[in-house]
């Protein structure tokens, strides 16, 4: 087995029992990996760049599912909507409120996940969590026809504090279930909560993650353990 196909296996296995969905995060990875990783039978791949998952989806399998996970400029909105399955980084109302428009003019509903900023950088993007809650309102209430609210996404701090980044995990798994309770039944596709990348992954899964988005424990596996 190659290696990337026995990384898979081994995280596979890990989230099997907790129902949660891997997404190959495949941006700075060879394409010769992306492959082994897609024969292994992975479909969801992920990109934090708008030329990069365009000239990917170009070049690769059409069955894949591309997730775009990077902060996402207004200039790029137009050409991304058509190549994306799920965007899980919407960080202000106002980028949501473009996606919806562009999907409106399009004939698209776009799948989308608010980002929420857990961690303890400032630099990093995201709602505050006082803002996602009225913002769910403002959806739940028909605002946004052209976007599907799939649930929230967050990155906790680069640091190797297992309690910082639990707290953080816990904080935003408490505002997707305090979410759903209010909104769900107005907002159908609420589901997902995506947290947790290599180094962080079973603080996420352990409160609840439901995709969690993994680029070198998956495609670097051997060079990180050899
Ligand atoms: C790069 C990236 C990841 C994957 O990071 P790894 O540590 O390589 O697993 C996950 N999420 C986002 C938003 C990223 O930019």
């Amino acid at each position: 087995m190659n290696p990337v196909a026995a990384a898979l296996d081994r995280l596979n296995n890990l989230l099997g029992p907790t129902g949660a969905r891997l997404v190959a995060v495949s941006k700075y990875q060879s394409d010769e990996r992306v492959i082994m990783a897609y024969e292994a039978g992975q479909r969801i791949f992920a990109e934090n760049r708008v030329q990069e998952l365009l000239a990917k989806k170009a070049r690769f399998p059409s069955d894949i599912e591309w997730h775009f996970i990077g902060h996402l400029q207004s200039n790029k909105v137009r050409m991304l909507l058509p190549a994306v399955g799920l965007i899980h980084s919407v960080d202000s109302p106002a980028l949501l409120e473009q996606i919806n428009h562009e999907s409106l003019r399009m004939g698209l509903q776009t799948n989308v996940l608010l980002q929420v900023h857990i961690a303890q950088e400032e630099h990093k993007f995201g709602l505050k969590a006082p803002e996602v809650l009225p913002l769910l309102n403002r959806c739940a209430e028909g605002a946004f026809e052209g976007v599907r609210v799939g649930g929230l996404m967050g990155m906790a701090s680069l640091c190797h504090d297992d309690l910082q980044i639990g707290g953080e995990f816990s904080g935003l798994s408490t505002l997707f279930n305090e979410a759903k309770s209010r909104f769900g039944a107005r907002l159908p596709d609420f589901n997902e909560l995506s947290m947790g990348m290599s180094g962080d992954y079973a603080l996420a899964l352990q409160h609840g993650s439901t995709l969690v988005r993994m680029g070198s424990a998956l495609f670097e596996a051997d060079a990180l353990h050899s």
